[in-house]
């Protein structure tokens, strides 16, 4: 008995062993096992869809008062980027954190902040415009935790398609308050990068 038979088994076993994920080709066969999620990247995405209601039921919110053309527009991507993660949550398995009444979350932080961001909103529509940037500034940066976070290639694409999504978002809601001569500090992005996302 050689060295070499001993080893040769173990091989092909480590080889068929990384198959499964190789093969994910249009020929058939068994379709390539869902990898699992860390705990961490299963929480960032709960988070991220949670975050993708607010947005959108914000917008609604106060787009329902106001009737501004960028609330509806913006809202209507929401809808698509809160989906879109819909989509992964059925992917890993997870189970739909969000509530399905407009407005309503099962997180009481989450909660608070869609009252208290809706109450501002509703003051003027100047400040509708200023929510709309907070929001998509907060998006920006947990987005771009997420990005960071995930070795799941499929997510990050997402989060990389929210992400251009939010900074789109976020430059349509500045361009409309430096039209009414306002601006906006970023809260929660790098103020050198908001600079670079919207322009001075
Ligand atoms: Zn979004
Ligand atoms: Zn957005």
């Amino acid at each position: 008995m050689t060295i070499r038979s001993l080893v040769l088994p173990a091989a092909i076993a480590l080889c068929l062993g990384s198959l499964p994920a190789m093969a994910k080709g249009p020929g058939g066969g068994p379709p390539a096992p869902t990898p699992v999620l860390s705990a961490e990247e299963a929480g960032t995405l709960l988070w991220m869809r949670e975050e993708e209601k607010l947005a959108h039921d914000v917008y609604v919110a106060l787009d329902a008062q106001w009737d501004l053309a960028v609330l509806e527009r913006i809202a209507a991507s929401e809808q698509r980027h809160f989906d879109a993660l819909g989509d992964k949550l059925d992917r890993y398995g997870l189970t739909d954190p969000t509530l399905p009444g407009e407005g309503t979350f099962s997180v009481a932080d989450l909660q608070a902040l869609y009252d208290d961001l809706v109450a501002a909103g509703l003051g003027s529509s100047a400040e509708a415009l200023t929510v709309g940037a907070t929001i998509e500034d907060l998006d920006i940066l947990d987005l771009l935790h997420a990005i960071e976070q995930t070795d799941q290639p499929d997510l990050e694409r997402t989060y990389d398609n929210l992400l251009e999504g939010s900074k789109n978002h976020l430059r349509a809601f500045v361009r409309e308050l430096r039209a009414l001569g306002l601006d906006y500090e970023p809260q929660y992005i790098d103020p050198l990068l908001f600079d670079a996302i919207v322009g001075v």
